[in-house]
C-alpha cells in the first residue's frame, strides 16, 4: 500500500551502483505554475535539503525537479512565450522522471505537432541551470557514468529547444518535417528547434530572482550570468524549491506540486521498485489521508503492483493528510511489465478525493529486457560537452574554463566514440 509520511529524504538510500544505472523521474504537472507570494509553505519537511547535498548522491536530476519547475515557471513569468510547459501524452512517453517539460512556444508546437502522428520517448527536454549544476558536479567526479557535461549555464538543454529522443531513429523524417534539426555528430538522440529563441541565461536570471525574493537581506546581482556569486546562492537554495516560486498570477484554490521524487530512472523487467514523491499542496483546500491517487484516463496502469495497490487503475489511499501549504510524502510502489526492448512507461495519476481533483502526478521510467548497467539518460546526451562561449547569455567568469576545458572534453569525446 502506499505510505506517506511527512518527511523528505535527503538522500537516495539506494546503493550507488544501483542508482548509476537509474534515471528517475516523476514530474508533476499540475495547473500553472505559477504561485502567489502569499502561498507560504508552513512545512519543515524539505526546504533544509539544498542543492549542494546532491552533488555526491544519486545520479538524477529529479532530485531538484522542484526548484527546476519553479525556475521554468518563473521563466514563464518574465516571458510566457520563452517557455512553455508541455504534458505528457500517449505518444509523448518521458523515460524518466528528470524530463522537465518545458520549452519555447515554437518548439512545443511543433513537438506536439510530431506527437499528433508519431510516439516519442523524450529523456530530456528543459534543463535548468539547477539540474546543470548538478550533472555537471557528477561529471567532475567521475560519479554516474557521466563522461561529459557543459557547464552551468551553456547546456543546449537551457537552451530551451532541445529535445533528447531515445527512438530517434524512426523519428528523424517527422521531426525534420516539424523544424527539429538533427544535426549534431555523435549525439543521435539529440534534436534543436532552430527556428526558436535560444534563451540560454534566463534560467540563471530566473534563479537569481527567485533568490533576491526570498532573500531579500542577500540580493545578488539579476544579470543572468552565472559566476561566483550565483553559484554560491544556487549550493544553499532549497532543492524542492523556494518557499516563494514564480509570481506572476494569481492564486490557485487547488493545485499540487511535485517537489522532487526519488527512485529509479531505469528498471529492469518483471523488477519492483518504489518512488518516494514529494508533493507540495500549493492550493487551499486541506487533502484528508483518504484522498486517492488514481490512474487518469480510466485505462490499466503499465506500472501496476499488484501487492501494493487497489486495482490496475487506482493506487490507492495517500494514507496521510497533507494541508494546504504543506507538502508530504508519497510511496508509489510499481512492478515492471516485461519487455524485449528498451521502453520508457509513464502513468499519469490524478490526486483526488472523489470529487475534486487536485492535480496530477506523472511518473515515469525506462524498462530494460535484462537490467542493463546503463547510466542516466542525461548522461548519455554527449552534445552538452560542446563549450560555446559565444550567444552572449553567459559570457561573463566562465570564459577562461571554457578554455582549458575544451581540449579534455574533445579528448573524452573521442575515447567514447571509439568505445
Ligand atoms: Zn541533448
Amino acid at each position: 500500500m502506499p505510505t506517506v509520511t511527512n518527511r523528505m529524504k535527503a538522500h537516495d538510500a539506494t546503493p550507488i551502483a544501483a542508482i548509476g544505472r537509474l534515471h528517475i523521474l516523476l514530474v508533476g504537472l499540475l495547473a500553472p505554475g505559477c504561485i502567489s507570494p502569499t502561498d507560504v509553505d508552513t512545512s519543515t519537511t524539505s526546504s533544509e535539503v539544498s542543492v549542494s547535498a546532491y552533488t555526491s548522491s544519486g545520479c538524477s536530476t529529479a532530485v531538484v525537479v522542484g526548484l527546476s519547475k519553479q525556475i521554468a515557471d518563473e521563466i514563464g513569468c518574465m516571458s510566457p512565450s520563452s517557455l512553455q510547459q508541455f504534458s505528457p501524452t500517449a505518444n509523448l512517453v518521458f523515460s524518466s522522471n528528470a524530463v522537465l517539460p518545458y520549452l519555447g512556444a515554437p518548439a512545443k508546437t511543433a513537438l506536439l505537432k510530431v506527437g499528433a502522428t508519431s510516439s516519442l520517448q523524450i529523456n530530456s527536454a528543459f534543463r535548468t541551470v539547477a539540474q546543470q549544476y548538478l550533472l555537471y558536479r557528477w561529471y567532475q567526479q567521475g560519479r554516474c557514468g557521466i563522461t561529459a557535461a557543459a557547464t552551468p549555464g551553456r547546456s543546449n538543454h537551457q537552451s530551451g529547444r532541445a529535445l533528447d529522443v531515445s527512438n530517434y531513429s524512426s523519428r528523424i523524417t517527422v521531426m525534420g518535417n516539424q523544424g527539429w534539426a538533427h544535426d549534431v555528430p555523435g549525439d543521435p538522440v539529440h534534436f534543436d528547434h532552430l527556428a526558436s529563441p535560444d534563451i540560454r541565461g534566463m534560467d540563471v536570471k530566473a534563479f537569481q530572482r527567485l533568490w533576491n525574493r526570498n532573500n531579500p537581506a542577500d540580493k545578488i546581482s539579476e544579470d543572468g550570468s552565472y559566476g561566483p556569486q550565483t553559484e554560491a546562492r544556487l549550493k544553499q537554495a532549497p532543492a524542492t524549491g523556494f518557499t516563494t516560486g514564480a509570481v506572476c498570477g494569481s492564486q490557485r484554490a487547488i493545485g499540487a506540486d511535485v517537489v522532487s521524487i526519488n527512485g529509479p530512472d531505469r528498471i529492469a523487467a518483471g523488477g519492483h521498485a518504489t518512488y518516494s514523491i514529494t508533493v507540495d499542496n500549493t492550493g487551499t483546500t486541506d487533502w484528508a489521508d483518504t484522498t486517492r491517487l488514481v490512474v487518469m484516463g480510466g485505462a490499466a496502469s503499465q506500472l501496476y503492483d499488484s501487492t501494493s495497490w487497489t486495482s490496475p487503475t487506482e493506487v490507492g489511499p495517500i494514507r496521510t493528510a497533507i494541508a494546504a501549504g504543506d507538502k508530504g510524502v508519497i510511496d508509489v510502489e510499481i512492478s515492471a511489465p516485461m519487455v524485449t526492448e528498451e521502453t520508457a512507461a509513464q502513468t499519469q495519476f490524478a490526486l483526488s478525493d472523489g470529487t475534486t481533483q487536485f492535480g496530477t502526478i506523472n511518473l515515469a521510467v525506462t524498462i530494460t529486457p535484462n537490467g542493463d548497467e546503463d547510466i542516466s539518460n542525461e548522461g548519455d546526451d554527449t552534445h552538452d560537452d560542446a563549450p560555446e562561449v559565444s550567444g552572449g547569455c553567459n559570457a561573463s567568469g566562465n570564459g577562461s574554463w571554457l578554455v582549458m576545458l575544451a581540449p579534455a572534453l574533445v579528448m573524452l569525446r573521442r575515447r567514447r566514440r571509439a568505445s
